[in-house]
């Protein structure tokens, strides 16, 4: 079983922000900038393009509604999308509110957040849903 669908189980915490019957979204815990959310299916599939299409396309959907309340929930010019999925195997989707495209980059050092900060996060994405 992956370390993401032990999360799904509830097996290991996670800052949650949403989930339906087939997806899951949560708080990167290494986030890039602050509200760093990954969209996974709760099938557990390694590579995102192995998805059927209708699975892919229910992910990014659910996805375009994360993101929507990113972008209220967290300053920012717009929210990025970016799919790498070089550590862990299970497909999902980095969901990144950006200022800049800098903000895209991935070797950039990972902030820091406490996990009062990790909860107010959560709380307001979710609260924008
Ligand atoms: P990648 O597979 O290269 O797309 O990167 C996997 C991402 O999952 C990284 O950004 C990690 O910080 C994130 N990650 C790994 N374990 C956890 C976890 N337990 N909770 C939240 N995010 C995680």
């Amino acid at each position: 079983m992956t370390i993401f669908s032990k999360i799904i189980k509830g097996d290991i915490p996670c800052y949650k922000i949403a989930e339906t019957e087939n997806c899951f979204a949560f708080l990167d815990i290494n986030p890039m900038v602050r509200g760093h959310v990954l969209v996974i299916p709760k099938r557990e599939v390694d590579y995102l393009f192995d998805l059927p299409d209708s699975e892919l396309a229910d992910l990014q959907l659910f996805a375009k509604r994360i993101a929507i309340a990113q972008k209220k929930a967290i300053p920012c010019q717009r929210v990025g999308q970016a799919v790498l999925g070089m550590e862990v195997p299970h497909a999902h989707i980095h969901l990144i509110p950006m200022q800049s495209e800098k903000d895209m980059l991935f070797s950039n050092p990972k902030l820091k957040l406490t996990e009062q900060e990790f909860l107010e996060i959560a709380e307001s994405v979710r609260k924008n849903l």
